[in-house]
């Protein structure tokens, strides 16, 4: 198989292939599912699994017979697959194209990574057995080298594409085709895998490999494509595209259905073998589907996962006006989120999550006052790596925001001061800058 793989033509671009695990770390992790129950199973693991092969099968196939691009390595353990492992194989690809042309030209040449598996709720994150793969991670990529394509047909993947736009004359030729529009889910058709990946193996041709296709071809295909696409051009100019939603789509849709099915079921006896509507409703929800093995929950025992205010509100329109914390009643409005049970609709602000949180493990959480904020001027909290795994789903490891460094134990630092809702972190070199 190795063998085949380097046998790539000349200036083809290396794709590396990645899979999401079935069972992430992270209590906001989302795969939107669409029907999954045909063969008449419970939603669940193997439906996910059956999904995420066809799509990198689909995806490898087109890869071998495009023009533009090949597929560098498979990287698939749907078990236990880690960040650190991604990280390496992303490096290696990297590395390896690097070496090549170092000798010659100055210019690093286009890579690509595709992935499919679970985005996270709280910004798109992709989501392994350790923890989440932050756009942060591609940082230094972006800052280094640029000249990179990222397909990622995962929930909340269009915030990536958001992200972005902080990179603008800072990084060049860096496109993010993203399955979801911001801020939402990406459909996954079960045994027909992804539908934002069904629809770009057909817009993908038109851009990238067939030149003969006109303009108006291009733009065709694009309107049929699901989530959005960013790009930063050679002159270092951020682009932004949006393309189909499929969530909204699938929302309007079920809602039509819903009055049909509503007005069947007053005559017969109810009995609909194509999915009844609870059901239904559950399918197209980006339902967390990590567990609470320990931590602090609602009172029914769900997970809690950090959201900004602005993702409650989009999830549920009655918080515009804020909600009170749980335990304290501080406003969500006020400290900008909250971590949160859909389900229940149960609220703790950050400060009030972290002390519970600190108490459940037999300690107390002391605050340490700093007087810089994360960008939108959220508090920080000093929070040790094993913290940031357990409260953010971080993997033993962080990218500071502050000088872009990687910070592990390794490295000799064992903690960050953090927002939790929206993921910024300080070195202890930075924050005391
Ligand atoms: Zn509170
Ligand atoms: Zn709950
Ligand atoms: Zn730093
Ligand atoms: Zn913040």
């Amino acid at each position: 198989m190795a063998e085949q793989r380097q046998n790539a033509k000349m200036g083809q671009i290396p794709i590396l292939l990645i899979a999401g695990v079935m069972s992430p770390h992270s209590k906001g992790a989302a795969r939107a599912r669409l029907n999954m129950d045909r063969d008449g199973g419970k939603k669940g693991a193997p439906s996910y699994l059956a999904g995420v092969q066809v799509d990198l099968g689909n995806v490898d196939k087109y890869l071998q017979n495009s023009k533009t691009f090949y597929t560098c390595n498979i990287v698939q353990n749907t078990k236990n697959l880690e960040v650190k492992d991604v990280i390496k194989e992303m490096n290696d690809m990297l590395y390896e194209v690097d070496a090549d042309v170092k000798k010659k030209e100055r210019k690093s040449p286009m890579v690509g990574v595709y992935y499919s598996g679970h985005g996270c709720s709280n910004g798109g994150d992709w989501c392994f057995k350790d923890g989440d793969f932050s756009f942060k991670f591609l940082e230094s990529v972006l800052r280094k080298r640029g000249n990179i394509k990222i397909f990622s047909d995962s929930c909340f993947s269009g915030d990536w594409a958001v992200k972005l736009k902080k990179w603008e004359y800072r990084t060049r030729n860096v496109w993010i085709f993203a399955g979801s529009v911001p801020g939402a889910s990406a459909l996954d058709g079960g045994d027909e895998g992804g539908m934002a990946t069904a629809k770009w193996l057909k817009l993908f041709p038109k851009l990238f490999d067939d030149e003969a296709n006109s303009y108006d071809d291009v733009m065709e295909a694009m309107h049929q494509s699901y989530g959005c696409c960013a790009k930063i051009d050679d002159d270092g100019e951020y682009h932004y595209i949006e393309f189909r939603d499929a969530h909204a789509e699938y929302k309007l849709q079920q809602g039509m259905k819903g009055i049909s099915l509503a007005n069947k079921g007053a005559e017969s006896d109810g009995d609909d073998s194509d999915g009844d509507d609870s059901d239904a409703d559950d399918d197209y929800k980006a339902e967390a589907v990590g567990v609470a093995s320990s931590g602090v929950t609602c009172s029914m025992g769900h997970p809690l996962r950090f959201m900004t205010q602005a993702q409650l509100v989009a999830e549920k329109p009655g918080y515009a006006n804020g909600v009170g914390c749980d335990r304290c009643g501080k406003s969500a409005k006020k400290v900008g989120g909250s971590a949160h049970c859909s389900r229940c609709e149960y609220d703790l602000c950050p400060q009030c999550f972290i002390e519970l949180s600190a108490e459940e493990n037999g300690s107390s959480y002391k605050p340490v006052e700093v007087e810089k904020t994360c960008d939108e001027g959220h508090p920080l909290y000093k929070l040790n790596l094993v913290e940031l795994n357990e409260y953010s789903d971080y993997p033993m490891a962080y990218i500071c925001d502050g000088c872009f460094e990687m910070s592990t134990l390794a490295k000799g630092y064992d903690h960050a001061h953090h927002c939790p809702l929206c993921r910024f972190d300080l070195c202890p070199k930075c924050v005391s800058k």
